[in-house]
């Protein structure tokens, strides 16, 4: 009796179980195509109410609300608004908090959807469906907040939804509703998740020295209206444009455009010469900071050693390694956070590689010496721009330890 009591009480429905049922059935909905068929009259309502639901999160919700990239007069940012709502994806407010969110804590522990951080399932889906990010950060979102309109299309967001819904079906009935609809919805979901998910995972390719994982790939691009482009994103969240070269196809920038040639949207905002050459305002400084630092733990070492007989090979093979990151310290910090690390790492591993070429050269205590300076510069560097920016970030357990931490080790077997 008691056990049950205990059972009882330890078990109660997730707080979201709506949220749970809504996303399987709709899912399983897809499955009515069995029964009502395909046909390319079909196909195409699916695609166009794709692109158009799409353009609407896209134009609307990402560009314009999130990040006001251009504007609008107040009756087409209300149907703007409309359209993304289409899509089913929670209230306008909670898209854009959410949204911002990610942009302020991109990669660390408070990323409402990094794949770095949690698994690639969670960042693609998990994220949405978790009843901890169910609220709406209301602070990230004053701007949208004054306007009623948008708190009340954000609170009553099902109302667009089964308009929408009803329209397609009148217009082309149940084969088009669930084609049009049921489909093009799941696809809309997953094309837009798909951003979440893969737009911070390897592939792609890094132009602008961000300090998250943010990648730039044109297969998401094309999918997403342009959104694949999310390195470039990343670096200047202000652009209309995502794709910041002409062979960058941003299809939702050319609606945009359009849009703007009949005066229903303006002033597209477009990175700057400075920015599409990755040299954001205070870039250059950070630059010669760590030229400079490594130019200097270079000299430091060099003078140190050349003062310590029988090590011309350990200077001249640390000379070497650091004179690769002097030739392109740029290149540093257009890595992702983990790769940096780990440059620096092989670094440490290489320094310690080449000083225990000197045990049997040095007796213990000099070669302790050795290693003390050596580590002391080489930890130096990890206060140096494109480390320290990314450090606070990381969890504590990544952060690499000190290398003075090992170099007992590496001392034992030494000539005593
Ligand atoms: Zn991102
Ligand atoms: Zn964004």
């Amino acid at each position: 009796m008691k056990s049950r009591a205990v059972r009882s009480k330890a078990f109660s429905w997730p707080p979201n179980l709506a949220d749970y049922v809504l996303y399987a059935a709709w899912h399983l909905a897809c499955l009515s195509v069995i029964w009502v068929g395909v046909s390319w009259k079909a196909v195409a309502i699916c695609a166009a109410s794709y692109f158009l639901r799409m353009f609407g999160l896209i134009a609307g919700h990402h560009r314009y609300f999130s990040h006001r990239s251009y504007t609008l007069s107040r009756p087409m940012q209300f149907l703007m608004a409309f359209l993304g709502t289409t899509s089913a994806q929670r209230g306008l407010l909670w898209w854009v908090a959410s949204h911002r969110y990610h942009h302020l804590h991109s990669d660390t522990d408070d990323d409402v959807h990094s794949p770095v951080l949690r698994s690639v399932l969670y960042a693609h889906s998990g994220w949405f469906l978790d009843p901890l990010q169910r609220a709406t950060k209301v602070d990230q979102v004053p701007d949208l907040a004054k306007y009623p309109e948008l708190v009340w299309i954000s609170d009553w967001s099902w109302i667009p939804v089964t308009v929408y819904g009803l329209a397609i079906f009148a217009l082309f009935g149940l084969q088009g509703f669930v084609w049009g609809f049921v489909v093009s919805t799941i696809l809309v979901w997953h094309g837009i998740h798909a951003l979440s998910s893969f737009a911070h995972t390897p592939g792609g390719f890094r132009r602008y020295p961000t300090a998250d994982y943010s990648r730039n790939k044109w297969f998401l691009s094309l999918v997403t209206l342009g959104e694949g482009w999310h390195n470039n994103h990343h670096y200047y969240p202000a652009s209309a444009r995502h794709g910041f070269f002409w062979w960058e196809i941003d299809l939702a920038f050319y609606g945009l455009k359009a849009l703007s040639w009949v005066g229903m949207a303006g002033d597209l905002k477009m990175p700057p010469p400075h920015v599409l050459r990755g040299e954001m305002p205070g870039f250059q400084r950070r630059v010669k900071r760590y030229e400079r630092d490594l130019a200097d733990v270079r000299r430091r070492i060099g003078a140190f050693l050349d003062a310590t007989p029988g090590t011309d090979a350990l200077k001249q093979r640390i000379e070497e390694r650091l004179d690769a990151f002097i030739a392109a310290p740029r290149a540093v910090f257009i890595q992702v956070p983990d790769v940096r690390i780990r440059a620096h790492r092989e670094l440490r591993r290489e320094v310690l590689a080449a000083a225990s070429l000197l045990l049997r050269t040095l007796g213990k205590q000099e070669l302790a010496r050795v290693l003390k300076m050596l580590g002391r510069e080489i930890d130096q560097l990890m206060k140096s721009p494109p480390f320290a920016e990314i450090l606070g970030a990381l969890p504590p357990t990544d952060r690499p330890a000190p290398l003075t931490a090992n170099l007992v080790l590496t001392t034992e077997g030494a000539r005593t």
